[in-house]
């Protein structure tokens, strides 16, 4: 099994080495077609502007979309909100309407409001406890009706699940958090 790392723009070299310590490889994708070779896709964290502009420039939304019926997608900080459904508040922002939530991007300020906090995730009625690094993070607003909530903070979601796909509003390969990776592709 292998596991497509987006990269356009943004923090994807850390995921490789979570999968890698998984087990399960990894390539970096930078072309649609590199699509046809991957059973999974991280949409790593970054500037979902950026990543906006680069996902029109390089021919990717429509390959996106149609890989996101057959296969399993983790979204990560930008790339939870360019895997957002919703109407966005940012006109720059081109989202990929893959899990239905709408999202308030730097909801919680600038670089230096950035903070890490312990989170209780709700996985098939066991809770586990990781570390989460939210970087200039965004806050998940609405919730679609098909949309399950993982774990929140301050009772904000920040991982959802809505069918194969996962978003999250934090960095979990920044503290070596495995969980969202295994349960995204773990059965792929
Ligand atoms: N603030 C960024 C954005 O709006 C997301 C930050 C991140 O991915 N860590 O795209």
């Amino acid at each position: 099994m292998k596991i497509g790392l987006l990269a356009l723009q943004g923090d994807y070299e850390k995921h490789s080495q979570i999968l890698t310590q998984l087990d399960m490889q990894s390539v970096l994708i930078r072309y649609p077609k590199q699509l046809d070779d991957v059973s999974g896709l991280i949409i790593p964290g970054g500037e979902s502007t950026t990543m906006s502009k680069l996902i029109d420039a390089t021919h990717f939304r429509r390959p996106l979309k149609a890989f996101a019926q057959d296969y399993p997608i983790l979204g990560t900080c930008a790339g939870l909100i360019m895997m957002s459904y919703l109407e966005q508040l940012d006109s720059r922002v081109k989202p990929l309407n893959i899990i239905a939530v709408s999202v308030g991007r730097n909801a919680y300020g600038r670089q230096q409001n950035s903070f890490v906090d312990q989170l209780t995730v709700n996985v098939d009625d066991q809770q586990k406890s990781i570390t989460a690094t939210f970087i200039r993070a965004p806050q998940i607003t609405t919730l679609g009706p098909d949309v399950e909530v993982l774990a929140r903070h301050n009772t904000m979601p920040v991982a959802v699940r809505q069918g194969h796909h996962i978003g999250l509003t934090f960095h979990p390969e920044l503290n070596d958090v495995g969980l969202f990776h295994q349960l995204a592709f773990g059965g792929v």
